[in-house]
């Protein structure tokens, strides 16, 4: 489905760290973390060990307890609700925008204004079972999915309105630019991602960015076993956990950022071979880039396919012709453990249900050739001419 873009100075990075004794917690991380205060403008930049660990903390440092309600999207990977079922808080999910997939900004302001008035209008918002009524809202966690960032200046008025937290999952969209602006910078805290199949790898491992002093260090104490600052080794001031990225995985991540601009724009080229063949598809509708858009960082390529078209009959003809495929995304709120804890069915959602029936990541990654690429097309083009 994908594979990571390494150049031999990553290679030697890594190597290079492997001559050294410090192996955790020494130089490298530095580097690392600087390298992403500088790309993103924030005073505060956090390696942990994967974004969903990231995400984690940044919910930790908003303050969310259990029983609380936080605004967010079942169209994603699970880690983003999943990290405030770490913290017994409540997902109150709201459908997404049929266009990017991203959580639909007038929704979010409707439940925001009916959860802080409470009552009977709040419960609609609310799970069928396993949340309690008139709990408070803390937060608001859009995710910038395939690579597109969330229209985030109506998400932010609302924050802004009832005094929210917004935690930005950029997890998928390193690079991508919102009105001119960064993602992962538009909120409160702001989290990327660094899995194989991401934009850059450290293999695990995720960067948190803040501007927030008394967070940034409430989260690095919390990634560190709960040592705060002036503790010793053996000192712990909060209920920590180890959350660290070693020295290995953040050279890589310094190196790979160094070419983060050639490693976007080879996956920019992809999928704009991609967009020119699957345009000639009328069974096929081709990722849309909203204006807000100013830069698509692309991290899947996902085609929708019209009703017409046997998604998953396809998906398994594409798979016995040796091309790789995946149904893109299946809703969080219909996966088996979020239907047992709060009662979802289907129907709940219905564009995201929608969008999660119809999608098929393709093949994607920077290192694909247009040779490659063309055999995809080509091999989709057959089976759905039936041949
Ligand atoms: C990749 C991803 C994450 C974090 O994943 P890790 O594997 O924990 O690094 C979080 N949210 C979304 C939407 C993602 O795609």
């Amino acid at each position: 489905m994908s594979s990571p873009d390494l150049a031999d100075a990553d290679r030697q990075a890594v190597l290079e760290v492997l001559n050294t004794p410090s192996l955790s917690m020494g130089p490298r991380i530095m580097e690392f973390e600087q390298a992403f205060c500088d790309f993103s403008g924030r005073k505060h930049a956090m390696g942990v060990s994967s974004g969903t660990t990231g995400l984690h903390l940044c919910v930790r440092a908003a303050g969310i307890e259990p029983g609380d309600y936080v605004i967010t999207t079942p169209f994603s990977f699970v880690a983003s609700a999943n990290v405030i079922l770490f913290e017994n808080a409540v997902p109150v999910f709201v459908d997404v925008d049929a266009r990017t997939g991203n959580i639909d900004p007038g929704l979010v302001a409707e439940a925001a204004r009916d959860l802080v008035i409470g009552g009977e209008k709040a419960q609609e918002w609310l799970p069928r079972k396993g949340s309690e009524p008139n709990r408070s809202l803390k937060a608001i966690l859009p995710v910038d999915v395939f690579g597109q960032p969330s229209d985030l200046d109506p998400i932010r008025k609302v924050a802004q309105k009832y005094g929210l937290k917004v935690i930005e999952d950029s997890c998928e969209a390193l690079g991508a630019e919102y009105k001119g602006r960064k993602v992962g910078t538009l909120g409160d805290y702001g989290v990327y991602a660094f899995y194989p199949n991401k934009q850059i790898t450290t293999g695990e491992g995720g960067v948190i960015v803040t501007d927030d002093d008394q967070a940034a260090d409430f989260m690095r104490a919390l990634r560190n076993q709960g040592r705060a600052v002036g503790d010793t080794w053996l000192q712990h001031t909060y209920l920590g956990y180890n959350y660290r990225l070693d020295e290995m995985s953040a050279a890589l991540g310094t190196a790979q950022m160094a070419r983060l601009d050639e490693l976007l724009n080879k996956r920019e080229q992809v999928a704009a071979w991609y967009t020119e063949r699957l345009a000639e598809m009328p069974e096929v509708e081709t990722p849309s880039v909203e204006p807000f858009t100013t830069h698509m960082s692309w991290f899947v390529y996902v085609a929708l396919f019209n009703k017409s078209v046997d998604r998953n009959g396809l998906a398994n003809a594409l798979e016995a012709r040796g091309v790789p495929v995946r149904p893109y995304f299946a809703p969080i709120h219909l996966q088996p453990y979020m239907i047992k804890r709060f009662g979802y069915r289907p129907g709940d959602f219905p564009v995201t249900e929608d969008l999660g029936s119809r999608g098929l990541a393709l093949p994607f990654s920077g290192v694909m050739s247009r040779a490659q690429v063309e055999h995809v097309c080509q091999t989709l083009r057959a089976v759905l001419r039936g041949r």
